[in-house]
């Protein structure tokens, strides 16, 4: 299997395992940008030059689907939040609804790593300078998430390295140790 088959496999899995949705911010941005609507072509400019998309259309496009039904019993985002801001709104929508986050995980990779893969994707929005200007703006703006989360207890760190097989058993792991209190609340 190649490493995207496998990426879609590992991401199948660990949201049928848990018997929730796996919504990637990425992905339903990438959706927008096909519609001729003007948040697509706002959101477009954005993800062409590797930046983040604005708070504001993530915000509206991730909690909206949010909304549907099948989030009902829970949920695995994924790639957000990437923002203080997003994160607050983020808290800010499960404190109404009573139910906070149970568990943050961050997937370390090594930067070389991290640029194999980025550039193995393939796809138009992975070229090297783009590429660069991601890991910048992660550095400024997500990477900060993690002292965040870290302070309230819920960061787990999963060693990403190794095939996708290993590090889902791995994120398995740790999800099974997380208690079902917390994640009913
Ligand atoms: P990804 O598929 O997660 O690598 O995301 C691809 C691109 O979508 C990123 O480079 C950003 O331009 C945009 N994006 C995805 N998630 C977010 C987010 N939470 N906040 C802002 N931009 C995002």
């Amino acid at each position: 299997m190649g490493h995207q088959a496998l990426e879609r496999e590992r991401s199948r899995s660990d949201s049928e395992y848990l018997q929730v949705p796996h919504l990637a911010s990425g992905d339903m941005l990438r959706e927008v940008c096909q519609q001729q609507t003007e948040l697509g072509r706002q959101a477009v400019e954005y993800m062409q030059s590797g930046r983040l998309v604005p708070d504001e259309i993530v915000q509206e496009v991730v909690f909206s689907r949010l909304n549907e039904l099948d989030c009902k019993q829970g949920y695995i985002l994924d790639g957000f939040p990437r923002t203080q801001r997003q994160a607050t709104l983020l808290d800010q929508r499960l404190d109404a609804s009573g139910r906070p986050l149970s568990a943050v995980l961050e997937i370390r990779v090594p930067e070389d790593e991290l640029l194999k893969r980025l550039a193995s994707r393939g796809r138009q929005d992975d070229d090297r300078k783009i590429i660069q200007q991601r890991l910048q703006q992660y550095a400024e703006w997500t990477h900060p998430l993690l002292d965040y989360y870290r302070n309230r207890g819920i960061l787990q760190v999963i060693d990403g390295l190794g095939n996708p097989d290993d590090v889902f058993t791995r994120i398995l792991k740790v999800v099974d140790r997380i208690s079902p209190e917390q994640v009913s609340q």
